[in-house]
């Protein structure tokens, strides 16, 4: 088994975090400033029955620039290449307008979308329940999986469910 799967999300969510936590090696950049990735980072995971390539993009956000532009655009064709996406938001702050943005985006999309509800380590579990619910009522998606990248909660579970789709 096979495939490709995107990390979208807005800045700073995670994603560079994850492949790193899943990779095992400092391949994406990480940072606290956001648009730290620039352009896609494939970052391949092979088990002894599955191989997992995973890109990474830069943030989806509303461009207020060329740079921004063009890194929108390339997080968006991803869209269209892989098998499935790993739609990625952040337990901390919840719903945000940034969110909604690539939620439009993704209407579209025919590949299973996956929720990746991140850094749950900073969070109540209680606070989990409403997030979980909001995003229900705004999109159809395959799973709902809350995981923390940096300690790597839930992690082996997220890449399982992952396997199963392949
Ligand atoms: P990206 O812009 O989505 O690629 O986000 P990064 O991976 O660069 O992470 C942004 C910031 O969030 C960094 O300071 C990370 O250390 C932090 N971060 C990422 N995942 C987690 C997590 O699961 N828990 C906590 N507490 N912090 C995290
Ligand atoms: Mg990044």
């Amino acid at each position: 088994k096979s495939g490709f799967i995107t990390i979208i999300g807005r800045p700073n969510v995670g994603k560079s975090t994850f492949l790193n936590q899943v990779i095992g090696q400092k391949i994406a950049i990480m940072s606290d400033k956001p648009q730290t990735t620039r352009n896609k980072i494939q970052g391949v995971l092979t088990q002894k029955d599955a191989q997992f390539i995973f890109i990474d993009t830069p943030g989806i956000h509303k461009p207020k620039h060329k740079l921004g532009d063009f890194m929108v655009n390339v997080a968006e064709q991803t869209l269209n290449e892989v098998d499935i996406v790993m739609f990625m938001i952040n337990a901390v702050e919840g719903y945000g307008r940034g969110d909604q943005y690539i939620l439009d985006r993704l209407q579209n999309v025919k590949k299973p979308v996956m929720l990746i509800i991140n850094k749950i380590d900073q969070v109540h579990p209680d606070e989990l329940l409403p997030i979980i619910d909001l995003y229900k009522d705004k999109y159809d998606f395959e799973e709902i999986i809350p995981i923390s990248a940096k300690e790597g909660n839930n992690v082996s579970h997220l890449l399982n469910v992952l396997k199963d789709k392949l």
